[in-house]
């Protein structure tokens, strides 16, 4: 019920800005002194990171960027909305922070497809709902009794009460995704909350540019992660194995394990379990000791390296994970259920144990041969100890 699976990039990304601004009030002579080419590098900057997210297919982030920029036009330019702007700055400012909100509610889409009108539909619907809450907190405001917050402070709650709300929205939907563009869009509603009431000197410029670095960080990091990690398992892919292989030294040990009878088990199960057990075995096998590093090579099929080790070593740590993984009871949700039913009560879906075993094929790395045919090696190994009954390990 309670997922909390965002919770530590949430709070690395909260703790690293905090770091940033503590050192930028320590060296805030130097941000004064650097002001012309911050204010110089701002429009520059926001452009590359709208066409390298646009790029990355990362179209929230560009969608930001553009906003940003916007932004900074209707800050430096006489643009003809600017002076009704400037005397709506309650409106401004919610309506940004719903943006934020529903950036982190909408998925990453084509920049230039049709999505793109939907999407200029929800910008301007979060205008109308801010027009329209400022509109009719003035009524609000008269439930308030006057003994309870003085008058200047009652001024602020149009604005401060729905600024609150998006930034609690944010965390929660941050804590409870992986996603690191939500974790960023939590940090620019805060950034710009804190600006919107006058809690920091710094100038906006300096804060855009830092939120379009940590954009551009996002875009890299979640690039990196599609690249080299399996979406399923979390694993590190094939084409990690591929780049770890070539800063290998003279010594290692390579393993190939297979899932056995895999085949017959998601005919019996279902693919969608299939799917789960692939993934409590893999979140097995990311715990092997003994300096094995664990990859999915595709399919049912695992790698593991041991860097700068023998045979003999890794042999007894594979032969502890195949008994681990034998002894496993995996207790699996039964998603066979209908969705409906299932979503009524936590009680309603069946839970099951099942079992698999694996074989474990292993070939240590000798002078004459090259990674690819050390795996090689392995994966006969791996051919032998199927043949040999499957659960057990092979050299
Ligand atoms: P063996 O003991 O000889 O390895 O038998 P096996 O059935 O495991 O071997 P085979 O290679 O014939 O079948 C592998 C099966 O693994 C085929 C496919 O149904 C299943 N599989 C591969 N990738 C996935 C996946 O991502 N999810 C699920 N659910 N099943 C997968
Ligand atoms: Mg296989
Ligand atoms: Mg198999």
């Amino acid at each position: 019920m309670f997922n909390f699976v965002g919770l530590k990039p949430t709070l690395i990304s909260i703790a690293g800005v905090s770091v940033l601004f503590i050192l930028a009030t320590h060296f805030q002579v130097f941000i004064s002194e650097a002001s012309d080419s911050i204010h110089k590098a701002v429009y520059p900057v926001l452009a590359a990171v709208l066409l390298f997210s646009a790029q990355f297919n990362r179209s929230r982030i560009s969608l930001l960027c553009g906003i940003w920029l916007i932004f900074v036009f209707n800050e430096r330019h006489d643009a003809y909305w600017k002076a009704w702007v400037d005397t709506h700055q309650p409106w401004l400012i919610i309506t940004l922070s719903l943006i934020f909100v529903v950036c982190a509610l909408i998925k990453d889409r084509a920049l230039l497809s049709f999505h793109l009108i939907t999407r200029i539909v929800y910008l301007v619907l979060c205008g109308a709902l801010s027009w329209y809450w400022l509109l009719h907190s003035d009524s609000l405001l008269l439930l308030v009794p006057d003994n309870l917050i003085s008058e200047p402070s009652k001024a602020l709650i149009p604005t401060l009460l729905p600024l609150l709300l998006c930034n609690v929205i944010l965390l929660l939907l941050s804590v409870r995704s992986t996603d690191l563009t939500k974790s960023i869009l939590l940090i620019s509603s805060l950034l710009w909350s804190a600006t919107a009431f006058e809690l920091h000197e710094f100038a906006f410029d300096a804060i855009i540019l830092v939120l379009a670095v940590l954009y551009l960080l996002v875009v890299c990091i979640e690039s990196y992660f599609l690249a080299y990690r399996d979406e399923l398992t979390n694993l590190p892919t094939r084409r990690a194995l591929h780049q770890l292989a070539l800063s290998l030294g003279r010594r290692y040990t390579v393993a190939m394990i297979d899932i056995d009878h895999f085949k017959k088990f998601n005919d019996t199960y279902g693919h969608d379990i299939g799917d789960q057990v692939l993934k409590l075995v893999a979140s097995k096998l990311a715990k092997i000791k003994g300096g094995g590093r664990v990859f999915r090579y595709g399919g049912e099929e695992f790698t593991v390296i041991f860097a700068r080790k023998g045979i003999e070593h890794a042999q007894e740590y594979l032969e502890v994970l195949r008994e681990e993984i034998a002894n496993y009871d995996m207790v699996i949700r039964d998603t066979s259920r209908s969705g409906k039913q299932a979503r009524k009560s936590a009680r309603s879906q069946s839970m099951k144990t099942v079992h698999v075993t694996v074989s474990i094929g292993v070939a240590e790395k000798s002078t004459k041969y090259r990674f690819e045919q050390v795996l090689k090696h392995a994966d006969l190994a791996l051919y032998r100890a199927k043949k040999r009954g499957r659960n057990n390990v092979c050299q």
